[in-house]
């Protein structure tokens, strides 16, 4: 269960004028899909989450570290080897993740592969992994052995060992990807859900705003904050929903890329930003840097806005664009 949630208050299921409430389900990459969007028809509203499956299916083949088919399992196999000619879209994620390491000062680094399966073998054999182990993974990791060929649309990892891990943007950029079919058929208002990766879209009609409500970690449904959201993204993190477990002790599955070792710094974090995937990665971000990054980074970029939750729900700060409230 997830510890911390948000918890849309306001949703109108009333019809306005032409447009009805319609919600629908699905699951994928080992998360639920959660849908709702105003539709003019009933006919319309599965017609694009129809094409939402497929799309999320698409990005599955992409990107996934589950399946040995894939296109990022080709390159992970190839590391140190040879350049893999990949699809555009493939591409184009890895370009906008390396860009995304430089704005977080290297806190998300989809380089961060090899340290993580290495503590997830670890941790799932009953031990810690050793220090040794940890320099050796720190070794394969850093954005900057990334190597694209724009004009061949090629990528290349440098050194035999770098594994790409998109866990920490993936869903966010399929939310975002959603949300662009729901567009293309005419829904502008509605919310699109992919494991706490939302992105909401224009409010119901007659709203000006999403109501939205994040919840007391580890509580029953206290809310300690309210956000009001029109076209923005937002994410949580360090809700340890995933997490590895030693002698009794849960470790993030966030990883810090400068030591190797799991984040610790902050309980929990709730990200606002102009899109899915951008709050996405500064949900991780932060999980990383702790308060100290959510301060800088809501410095650097205006539109930025973090709720840190400590001490289980006892100590709220916000930063940037978030109003405290
Ligand atoms: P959640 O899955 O709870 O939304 P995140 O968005 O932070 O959490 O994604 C965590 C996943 O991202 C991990 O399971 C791992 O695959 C990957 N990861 C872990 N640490 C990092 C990091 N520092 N940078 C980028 N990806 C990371
Ligand atoms: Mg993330």
């Amino acid at each position: 269960m997830r510890l911390l949630a948000l918890l849309v208050l306001l949703l109108c299921s009333c019809s306005h004028g032409a447009e009805n409430l319609y919600q629908r389900s699905f699951y994928s990459m080992g998360s639920t899909v959660e849908l709702k969007l105003y539709s003019p028809s009933e006919e319309l509203f599965h017609r694009v989450v129809d094409a939402c499956v497929e799309r999320t299916k698409e990005i599955d083949r992409l990107f996934s570290n589950y399946r040995d088919d894939s296109v990022l399992a080709e390159v992970n196999r190839n590391s140190g080897v040879r350049p893999v000619s990949v699809p555009r879209e493939f591409l184009h994620l890895v370009r906008t993740s390396i860009r995304y390491s430089e704005l977080t000062d290297g806190a998300f680094d989809i380089t961060i592969g090899s340290l993580f399966e290495l503590w997830r073998g670890e941790t799932a054999s009953g031990r810690l992994p050793e220090e040794s182990r940890i320099r050796d993974a720190l070794g394969c990791t850093g954005f900057r052995k990334i190597k694209i060929d724009e004009a061949k649309s090629q990528v290349f990892l440098e050194g035999d060992c770098v594994r790409l891990d998109f866990g920490a943007i993936g869903k966010g950029y399929a939310v975002d990807e959603m949300v662009k079919i729901a567009k293309r058929n005419g829904i502008t208002r509605g919310l699109v859900n992919f494991g706490g990766n939302i992105y909401a879209m224009d409010p119901p009609a007659g709203k000006k705003l999403w109501d939205v409500g994040v919840r007391k970690p580890g509580s029953g449904n206290e809310i300690i904050s309210k956000i009001d959201l029109v076209n923005k993204g937002v994410a949580t993190s360090g809700d340890y929903e995933r997490y590895f477990e030693h002698g009794g002790k849960r470790y993030s599955h966030i990883i810090d890329p400068r030591t190797g070792w799991p984040a610790e710094d902050v309980t929990s974090v709730v990200v606002v930003s102009r899109s899915a995937t951008e709050a996405d990665v500064f949900s991780t971000a932060v999980s990383v840097f702790g308060l100290r990054g959510a301060r800088m980074f809501a410095q650097r970029d205006k539109s930025l806005g973090f709720l840190v939750i400590e001490k289980n729900g006892e100590k709220k700060s916000c930063f940037g664009s978030y109003v405290c409230r």
